[in-house]
């Protein structure tokens, strides 16, 4: 019927309209600045990087010896806009695995550039990089704000999990399992160290030995 989609929408309108007075889910818009709306969890602006939170490393600040990024710069080579700048540590730091990595000494992104696009977050195989729910970052200084540099990309593992709790919380158990599982394979092997050690000891000497 000709004029059918126009009713509809006109329908939905007064719907939402009505609604508006009697359900918070019709309530679309708030008087923002003064009224916020909490992001929701599926919100993305720009990529933070994510530290385990106590970890030590020397005297590396918190956030340092917690990085999870290995600066394997995958997400530098596949971010389309090519906003992400990396350097890779000349030595490496134990990851939360116990593993020693690289790390970057130096982790820029250019959020004036970055198209919030998240394929960074898809390509990491470390869950280091993930993005932030913060937008209120209008500024006059080009460089001094809109450059980001890691200190300031560092963000905790706690902070992660309380802009996306079920994410967060999934990676978290993944990491977990992963780690009760090496802590399985390093007790074997070292069972197994020890039964050798114990074998080669037990050993009677070969004639002409020991005498
Ligand atoms: S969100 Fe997209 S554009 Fe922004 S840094 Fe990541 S890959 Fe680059
Ligand atoms: S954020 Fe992830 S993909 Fe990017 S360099 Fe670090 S570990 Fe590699």
């Amino acid at each position: 019927m000709l004029g059918e989609g126009i009713l509809r929408g006109l329908a939905e309108t007064a719907r939402n309209f009505f609604g508006s007075y009697v359900s918070k889910q019709r309530y679309t818009t708030v008087e923002y600045p003064e009224v916020r709306i909490a992001p929701i969890e599926a919100a993305r602006v720009f990529p933070f990087l994510v530290y385990d939170e106590g970890m030590k490393d020397g005297g590396r600040p918190e956030w340092e010896a917690g990085l999870r990024c290995t600066s394997c710069q995958i997400c530098e080579k596949e971010c389309p806009p090519k906003c992400i700048f990396i350097e890779k540590s000349k030595e490496k730091k134990p990851d939360a695995f116990g593993k020693q990595q690289f790390y970057p000494v130096r982790f820029d992104i250019d959020i004036s550039v970055c198209m919030s696009c998240q394929i960074c977050v898809e390509v990491c195989p470390f869950d280091s990089i993930k993005m932030d729910t913060q937008f209120e970052l209008a500024t006059d200084d080009r460089f001094g704000d809109l450059l980001v540099h890691v200190d300031k990309l560092a963000k905790s593992n706690s902070y992660y999990n309380s802009i996306h709790p079920s994410e967060a919380s999934a990676i978290d158990h993944h990491r977990e399992e992963t780690k009760a599982m090496l802590a399985v394979k390093a007790k074997a092997a070292a069972e197994a160290a020890a039964a050798k050690a114990a074998t080669a000891a037990a050993k009677p000497p070969a004639a002409g030995e020991g005498a």
